[in-house]
């Protein structure tokens, strides 16, 4: 039974701050290692229940952020960027679940750090018509290949969010939003324990099902003009209203390429403090 963990990291343990997930600052160095902490419990709650693969997948800003000298011994480690599939790299069609760890909820929702891709400057992502968190987006590449999602952590919000794109998944919320700021933090004692028994749990509704690349539709509203019209610059992007582009898909894989390439033109497009 072969996991793959994509771990994100404003969702970890004790994060509730921009400075928390910031490359180079102090606290990014703290919370690095509460984030391989989730992780361990994560692929310990794994193993302990049939996994024999487990497969993590740095999902978060630079994609270096897993303190490698700290991860289980039994677990591999896909760290660095440049990757064509991004926070979702590593999933084909001999991968039996997909774990969202550390995730968050999406642009314009109510949760702690909420936003999808770019930090601030995208106020919603739609995925055919349907407000789309990171984690919705990626189930939806995952569904694709034919793996399930079997667990999602985060905030409570998130795992409320995650019972509408994977309803089946084992859910393990270590932290209760009060604001985008914000949250009622268990200590890392406690949420290992959560992460390790809800991991357990999630191997029961692994397995892979049968794919199907299906056309896709996404729309992105931006907060400034500009930044929708460099992102309409892209072949296939339409913009389709002020500060909205549009563009479709023939798959998942396809879309997410797409969207990748939009969030890039557009965050070459901010300036300064007017964004
Ligand atoms: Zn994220």
């Amino acid at each position: 039974m072969r996991i793959l963990i994509s771990a994100d990291m404003e969702g970890a343990t004790g994060v509730t701050c921009t400075a928390d997930v910031v490359p180079g600052t102090e606290q990014w160095q703290r919370f690095r290692r509460l984030l391989t902490g989730d992780v361990n419990a994560c692929a310990t709650g794994l193993l302990s229940a049939g996994a024999t693969d487990v497969l993590v997948n740095e999902a978060h800003s630079a994609q270096r952020n897993i303190l490698i000298e700290d991860l289980d011994p039994r677990a591999r480690l896909l760290t660095g960027r440049h990757k064509p599939l991004s926070m979702m790299q590593g999933i084909d069609t001999r991968v039996d679940g997909v774990v969202f760890l550390g995730y968050h909820t999406g642009a314009g929702a109510d949760g702690v750090l909420a936003h999808t891709y770019l930090e601030n400057a995208i106020t919603e992502v739609r995925l055919d018509g349907v407000p789309a968190s990171e984690g919705r987006l990626n189930a939806a590449l995952a569904a694709e290949h034919g793996v399930p999602v079997i667990m999602v952590t985060g905030d409570d919000l998130t795992c409320a969010e995650a019972a509408g794109y994977a309803p089946r998944a084992a859910t393990a919320a270590v932290k209760e939003c009060v604001s985008r700021y914000a949250a009622i933090c268990a200590p890392p004692q406690t949420t290992a324990d959560l992460i390790r028994t809800a991991a357990a749990r999630a191997m029961a509704t692994a397995g892979r099902g049968h794919g199907d690349a299906a056309a896709h539709v996404i729309e992105v509203d931006f907060d400034a003009t500009h930044l929708a019209h460099a992102a309409a610059v892209v072949p296939t992007v339409d913009l389709s209203a002020t500060r909205t582009v549009r563009f479709t898909a023939e798959s998942m894989t396809e879309a997410m390429k797409a969207f990748k390439v939009v969030t890039a033109i557009a965050a070459a497009a901010m300036d300064g403090i007017y964004g």
